[in-house]
């Protein structure tokens, strides 16, 4: 009658909120940590939840299947991640610069202002675009002058959706001794693996697409390489960028979704771009899957054919700033009730940004909203949307 006798044969992994395990005895308890510190990510006991957890590892892995990684450690935001990845390339006894792109998301662009420059006295320097385009002959000369340590980038910009050939800029900076970390969470592992192009490490917010319902914040650091694993595995521990068990298990179940969600994130967005690109009360409509936009072939090349995300970013028509101010904002009150206006982005649902009061003086034209197209049935999405647009003329 005792239920606990029972054998278990689940199919779900397992919650471990332990902070410390049962080491059993002192010959165990040695070995333990001797093991852990030979291999880190190897068969032996787990000793402590700081080091390492069998639920939080579970869903690592799953993550490093997803992005064609060897390993994976996941952190308690994007932003975690980020640090991560960045700090185990410094090196106070070699210090060299860091070239950042200028195009990436605010907050990283906001740390390596106040963490790295400010606190931490690191040169940093950034690669800023031609235009509406990154040229990479202007980065080529750039790598050789600076001769930096590190190379940070995303490879689809933020707001205005500008794709950067990711393969010939990890190439180029590889061939300048640099080492190269991309952001790809906007990209995301279903249009592009970066380490199979050589990237030295990937992170993400999976905050965004890869848990996608907009109820947790994660962020994770992927590799290959056995050293970068140790040195990674190393500063997250001491650092404290750990994600807890409860925190990974509903990432890992929401994961099991990702593929198919990302199907139809970048189906929807196509349709809402085409849609969007016909109608008079839009001047312009930044996507990089349509013809016209600037970096369409970067994206052609870098994608292949896969899709080009679910970001949309658009500009009210209008004659004159208060004209477009005005029209955006009828827009967002006619979608109120079915696209939020929610500070992120990936969720299942359509949600929308206006540009101008997020980012400021940054992208100041007042028409600009970035939608985060979700997964809704497609024809009711864009009905909803066309009907919105319609109450705007
Ligand atoms: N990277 C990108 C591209 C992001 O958009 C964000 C957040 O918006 C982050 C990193 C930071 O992630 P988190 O908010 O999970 O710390």
């Amino acid at each position: 009658m005792n239920g606990m006798k029972r054998s278990v044969r689940t199919r779900q992994v397992p919650i471990y909120r332990d902070a410390a395990f049962d080491l059993r005895d002192a010959l165990t308890t040695s070995r333990a940590f001797e093991d852990d510190l030979r291999d880190p990510l190897g068969e032996g006991d787990y000793i402590y939840s700081r080091y390492g957890n069998p639920t939080v590892r579970a869903v690592a892995a799953q993550l490093a299947a997803l992005e064609g990684a060897s390993w994976a450690f996941l952190t308690q935001s994007g932003m975690g991640a980020i640090d991560v990845a960045v700090s185990v390339f410094q090196e106070a006894a070699r210090p060299r610069p860091l070239l950042f792109f200028s195009e990436i998301y605010g907050g990283t662009h906001t740390y390596a202002d106040e963490v790295l420059m400010r606190r931490r006295g690191i040169e940093v320097h950034r690669f800023l675009p031609a235009g509406d385009r990154y040229d990479l002959r202007a980065l080529e000369a750039l790598l050789a002058s600076l001769r930096p340590s590190l190379l940070f980038f995303e490879a689809v910009s933020n707001p205005l959706l500008m794709v950067a050939d990711g393969r010939e800029v990890i190439r180029l900076a590889r061939e300048a001794g640099c080492r190269v970390v991309v952001d790809n969470t906007f990209a995301t592992p279903y249009l592009w693996h970066p380490l199979d192009d050589g990237a030295d490490l990937v992170v993400h917010s999976a905050t965004k697409y890869l848990s996608g319902h907009g109820n947790l914040l994660a962020g994770v650091v992927l590799g290959h390489d056995e050293e970068l694993a140790a040195a990674v595995n190393s500063y997250r521990r001491l650092a404290g960028h750990l994600l807890a068990p409860d925190e990974a298990a509903r990432l890992g179940d929401q994961l099991r979704t990702f593929t198919l969600r990302m199907e139809r994130h970048c189906h929807n967005a196509a349709a809402l771009a085409r849609l969007l690109d016909e109608h008079p009360a839009v001047e312009r409509v930044f996507f990089p899957g349509l013809p016209g936009h600037p970096t369409h072939a970067e994206a052609q090349r870098l994608f292949e054919g896969k899709g080009y995300g679910g970001m949309v970013t658009f500009d009210m028509a209008g004659e004159n700033p208060s004209e477009k101010r005005a029209r955006r904002d009828r827009f967002i009150e006619a979608v109120r009730e079915n696209i939020a206006l929610l500070p992120t982005l990936g969720n299942v649902e359509t949600t929308l940004l206006p540009i101008e009061a997020v980012w400021g003086d940054r992208y100041p034209e007042p028409g600009l909203i970035r939608l985060s197209v979700g997964i809704e049935e497609t024809g009711l999405l864009v009905e909803r949307v066309r009907r919105a647009l319609e109450i705007t003329l």
